[in-house]
């Protein structure tokens, strides 16, 4: 319950959007939004572009009715039937994210420029989660991933991932080299923040200058740990403890050796760690609760220790672990420890590699000819889907069934169905390749055998909230030196200036008298629960979480952690975009709840099976959440396809 009134919150004035759907699933009686979303221009965008649209986005209204009514059992009891489009393709992609995307690029270099693809897509944007959010707030336009964020892996990127990056122009390294990251935040003193708040802390309390890195007392941020925690509402105990774990080197698993040591902390959770190896008091929890949420959609409590020494969290520099990943943990953040990707973040994030697919897929429809242009190039979207193109891309278009033409062994085409409006259409495919989330992909083909579908569902995937908030200006931050603050105790966990690099044209705010973005993070999940469980509530709350609750709560958010610095929620907010992520990450198994599976045996393996002559794709069936992974595995679907 905010301590603030709506007007001090500024929740009578007007933003660039607000509109109060509670994104509740529908029947399909009431399928049609996705062509009836309200005009979102007030911000200098037009109402036409998407990218550009603000209030409920990622997963908007519209985008997902369709399959949940599938789930639920009750779509086609209201169905009519579809409407024959004549249409045939070669291949029919079902899902229009980087992983179906590339299956178009890989399908065109196998069989050639004449071949006739259809990409079919849900929402009103292409790039699944590797989205592009626009504002424009008065001054130059400003650019942020709505979702995937940079080009970085655990793992090297392949031949066939890194030879389609090239394709398209995008050099990492050299990229990276070129673009350096702007550094005005750090000219200007900005330093990060912590916010303690009143009731997970005992009051609200902003600590400024968190020492920069854990394991070493060189800070950054111009203080040590003990200096920093005495400005924290932390108990004296809690504040020793944590400075233990941040600055000693202490073997807390003496006499054990390093496969050992590790092999033991794959199967414990971090919290279990903190609370029973290094022994400390309770009240450390809070403090690093949320830090695995970011990258894995749940908090300590269900985060395997080793895991978080890979994420470089603290307590593990005493014991001597050697470099390299643990054998369970081929496909987590531990794989960084074994070497990792190249690294590169475009202003929009992986928004403008979806971009440059389409680009070489459907050159009309993305002006320009360089991977700099590509940032700044107004996508035509009225040519994505022109009758006289080779390849045809379709949006607020969910297929809701592909079935073969005949026995699976022998048919020639699947009947490939999907909803636009309150219509149903269908059209003939050769081949086709499901790129949308595996658990989606039983909903649509029923007739897989029962095994393949259960492995799919197993595959639940993490929920995310980005939320992007434009302001005026980000004085306040300067006011108060900070750049950003962790709040792990509230609804969002973390609150960020967002910047990029500037390049194609490209300018970031530049002064903070300037507007710019605000970046904040929500992983809904349940602690205590196994992994899966906590991502299942979290998507059951974001499922029934409507835009005022998130709007009401930014707003207090922003004000208890800026106000010191000046800021004035209903003065300051220009716009904001709650990026809506159900289903996020692609699932990765967490030693902690899932068992070692035979090889061939795991659920992403069984589910990723072709079955007649469609393929499945997406970052899914590589159980892992990386874009890399997204493309192997377009690469891998097609190739199933030609043999
Ligand atoms: C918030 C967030 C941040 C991330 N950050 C990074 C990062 O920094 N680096 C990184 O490498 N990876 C990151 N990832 C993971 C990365 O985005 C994914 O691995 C990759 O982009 C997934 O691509 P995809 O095509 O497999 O799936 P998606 O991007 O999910 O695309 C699948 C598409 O299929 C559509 N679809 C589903 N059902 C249907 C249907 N019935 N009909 C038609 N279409 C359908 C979906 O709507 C979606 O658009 C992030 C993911 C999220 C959610």
């Amino acid at each position: 319950m905010s301590e603030f009134n709506d007007r001090e919150l500024g929740l009578d004035q007007p933003i660039s959007r607000r509109d109060f759907l509670n994104g509740m699933a529908v029947g399909i009686g009431t399928l049609g939004t996705a062509h009836s979303l309200p005009a979102q221009s007030e911000n200098g965008g037009s109402p036409n572009y998407p990218p550009t649209r603000t209030g409920m986005r990622g997963s908007h209204q519209g985008s997902f009715e369709a399959v949940h009514a599938l789930k639920d059992g009750t779509f086609w009891k209201h169905a009519g039937k579809p409407v024959d489009t004549h249409e045939s393709y070669d291949l029919v992609v079902v899902g229009a994210g980087i992983s179906g995307l590339a299956a178009a690029y890989f399908f065109r270099k196998h069989a050639g420029e004449s071949a006739r693809i259809l990409l079919l897509e849900n929402h009103d944007d292409f790039g699944g989660h590797a989205k592009r959010n626009e504002f424009h707030l008065g001054g130059p336009m400003q650019l942020v991933n709505g979702g995937t964020v940079s080009i970085d892996s655990p793992t090297p990127y392949s031949a066939e991932a890194d030879g389609l990056l090239k394709d398209l122009g995008i050099d990492p390294p050299a990229l990276a080299k070129k673009y350096a990251h702007n550094s005005l935040f750090a000219e200007l003193g900005l330093k990060p923040a912590f916010f303690f708040d009143k009731q997970t802390f005992g009051e609200d309390r902003l600590a400024v200058g968190v020492p920069a890195r854990a394991r070493t007392r060189s800070t950054g941020a111009g203080s040590t740990w003990k200096e920093f925690l005495a400005r924290t509402p932390l108990s004296e105990q809690v504040q020793r403890d944590i400075a233990r774990l941040e600055e000693d080197s202490i073997d807390y698993m003496p006499g054990l050796p390093s496969a050992e040591k590790k092999d033991r902390l794959s199967r414990m959770s971090y919290r279990d760690f903190l609370l029973n190896v290094a022994k400390v008091d309770p009240g450390v929890i809070p403090f690093y609760q949320t830090r695995t949420q970011g990258e894995w959609g749940v908090g300590i409590d269900a985060e395997p220790a080793l895991d978080c020494w890979a994420l470089r969290l603290p307590g593990f520099q005493g014991l001597g672990l050697e470099r390299g990943s643990a054998p369970h943990m081929s496909f987590t953040a531990a794989g960084y420890a074994d070497g990792g990707s190249y690294n590169f973040h475009f202003p929009d994030g992986n928004a403008s590699i979806a971009r440059l697919l389409v680009r070489k897929l459907i050159p009309e429809a993305v002006p320009g000819s360089t991977v700099e242009d590509v940032v700044t190039s107004a996508v035509d979207y009225g040519r994505l889907d022109q009758a006289d193109s080779r390849v045809r891309l379709r949006l607020n278009s969910p297929v809701v069934r592909a079935r073969h033409r005949g026995e699976v062994s022998r048919a020639k085409e699947v009947e490939v169905v999907y909803l636009q409006g309150e219509k149903l259409y269908n059209i003939g495919a050769r081949s086709v390749v499901m790129a949308c989330w595996n658990m989606v992909v039983p909903f649509l083909c029923p007739d897989m055998p029962a095994k393949q579908k259960e492995a799919m569902h197993y595959l639940v995937k993490v929920p995310l909230i980005y939320t992007r908030v434009g302001v005026r200006n980000w004085t306040s931050f300067q006011n108060l030196g900070m750049s950003g603050a962790s709040s792990p105790g509230m609804y969002h966990f973390g609150v960020n200036l967002s910047s990029g690099p500037e390049m194609g044209g490209y300018q970031t705010s530049r002064s903070p008298e300037e507007p710019i973005i605000l970046g904040m993070t929500r992983t809904p999940c349940q602690p205590g629960l196994p992994a899966r469980e906590q991502h299942k509530a979290g998507r059951a709350e974001l499922l029934a979480a409507s835009f005022e609750m998130f709007e009401r709560s930014i707003r207090d958010q922003l004000m208890r952690i800026l106000q010191g610095g000046g800021f004035d929620p209903a003065r300051d907010i220009e716009a904001i975009t709650v990026n809506r992520w159900p289903h996020g990450y692609g699932y990765e198994y967490n030693p902690l709840f899932d068992p070692d599976w035979p090889p061939g045996e795991a659920p992403h393996e069984i589910g990723r099976k072709r079955f007649g002559r469609i393929t499945i794709a997406n970052s899914d069936s590589a159980a892992t959440a990386y874009t890399d992974a997204a493309i192997n595995q377009a690469y891998r679907a097609v190739n199933e396809l030609f043999v």
